[in-house]
């Protein structure tokens, strides 16, 4: 590397949707910022017009969006309405935005907006051009620790700076020495797929707890309610996301699309129908991890999933990750960004809110799908348990608040 490299505040690794947006909130700070990304991100669209990869988005995630002018308008799909259930109970739980949300920021019309992950990500970089410095297609293949910065062999930079945006393997994360801890046991794996349903979704997500894991169905509208000829669009398409054991997801991924619809109206209970159409099946193993240490050195910032990943279930993946930048943008406030002591407070609020909702997810799957879930008392006082939470209005508010990142665990570091 020439000794006049390109030098920036900070280089940002990863152009998934956390990477891009932390990139955008410093360069809008003032910073001058390098994004480095090995793949561009393209607009993905399956047989069924929509990008296999969807993602819901909380209120707060939608407005950091907003800001940074990621979203084409009104995210198309909202979810007003959730209904979660299984299967071996009578106890079900209900939300409706309009019932059961008390926002003193105004009324909410939305839990979330279900939104196709290379929409956003693809928005992101088209703005991205003018406001960072951007090398890709380029992989970071070794850093440097230098006095007061980090040279960044790959793209060929110097940063003072890095922030690993680079996703759940997390290359420049290895490179830089992080421990990341996963679960112990097998973990679940996943398929994720869109289908067509015969009967209308109504912007309602669904989501059945069956015996070895959850099935969730999120509500899809193509942009504008046109499809691609132009008319209103009048089919009902939901994204699929089928947690699973792994002998099962095996048994799922290889078998042909008309038994997997049957295989999927059975386990939602033909609660939207029957299935008519499927895309293709995209399989990935689920084992929730988290970091030892969000800022292992004062130059190295890890987020998003690079940070930690958690269980599907909760949908919160990429909230959990925007609220890393948002709180990103609380403290960046001048001066360099490398400093010691800069993100001390920042990787201990941001670990013990990931620690937190990693509980809650292991939880919850235990009570569910454990080697104890089918004992008569832990399923009596599961069904106790959700009763009480769906008829009680303040447990189900402040449940629903923090799902939708409107919380005090949510707001802790995000907003402060
Ligand atoms: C099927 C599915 C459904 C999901 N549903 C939800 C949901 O409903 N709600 C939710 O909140 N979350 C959901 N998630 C999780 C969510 O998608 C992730 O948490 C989120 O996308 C992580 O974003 P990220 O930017 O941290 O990482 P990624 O999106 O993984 O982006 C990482 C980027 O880094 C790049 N990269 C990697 N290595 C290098 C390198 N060495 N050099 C340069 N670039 C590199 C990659 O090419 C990639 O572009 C879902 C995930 C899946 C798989």
């Amino acid at each position: 590397m020439s000794e006049r490299a390109p030098t920036y505040d900070v280089a940002v690794v990863g152009a998934g949707i956390v990477g891009l947006s932390t990139a955008l909130v410093l360069a809008r700070r003032g910073y001058s910022v390098a994004l480095i990304e090995r793949r561009p991100p393209q607009r993905d669209r399956g047989d069924l017009g929509f990008d296999i990869r969807t993602v819901a988005l909380t209120p707060a995630s939608v407005a950091l969006l907003r800001e940074l002018d990621g979203l084409d308008g009104d995210p198309p799909t909202p979810i007003e309405a959730m209904h979660v259930w299984e299967y071996d109970g009578a106890a079900s739980l209900h939300f409706r935005a309009d019932h059961d949300v008390s926002d003193p920021a105004g009324s909410a019309e939305a839990l979330a907006h279900v939104v196709e992950n290379s929409a956003v990500t693809t928005r992101l970089w088209a703005g991205a051009g003018e406001r960072l410095g951007v090398y890709a297609p380029s992989s970071v293949t070794d850093l440097v620790f230098e006095r007061d910065a980090v040279r960044l062999l790959g793209p060929d930079i110097v940063a003072r700076l890095v922030v690993a945006a680079d996703g759940a393997d997390s290359p420049v994360g290895t490179l830089a020495g992080v421990v990341r801890r996963a679960e112990r046991g097998r973990g679940q794996h996943a398929i994720a797929t869109v289908a067509r349903a015969s009967r209308a979704h109504d912007n309602t997500a669904y989501q059945r707890f069956g015996r070895t894991g959850p099935v969730a169905l999120l509500p899809l509208t193509l942009a504008g309610g046109v499809d691609g000829t132009g008319a209103v669009e009048t089919e009902s398409h939901v994204a699929v996301i089928w947690s699973t054991s792994e002998p099962e997801h095996e048994r799922l991924k290889s078998m042909g699309d008309e038994a997997f619809m049957d295989a999927l109206d059975r386990e939602t209970e033909g609660v939207l129908g029957t299935f008519e159409a499927v895309d293709r099946r995209f399989g990935f193993p689920v084992r929730q991890s988290l970091v030892a240490d969000f800022n292992p050195n004062a130059r190295i910032l890890v987020v998003g999933d690079a940070a930690r990943t958690l269980h599907p279930l909760a949908g919160q993946g990429v909230n959990i990750g925007l609220e890393d930048a948002r709180a990103i943008g609380v403290v960046a406030t001048g001066g360099d960004l490398g400093a010691p002591d800069t993100w001390r407070a920042f990787a201990r609020e941001r670990r013990l809110r990931s620690k937190l909702m990693i509980s809650a997810m292991r939880t919850l799957l235990a009570a569910y799908s454990g080697a104890w879930a089918s004992n008569p008392w832990v399923r009596l006082a599961r069904n106790t348990g959700i009763r009480w939470i769906d008829s009680s209005t303040a447990a189900k508010s402040q449940l629903i608040r923090e799902a939708m990142g409107l919380g005090p665990l949510a707001l802790g570091t995000a907003s402060s």
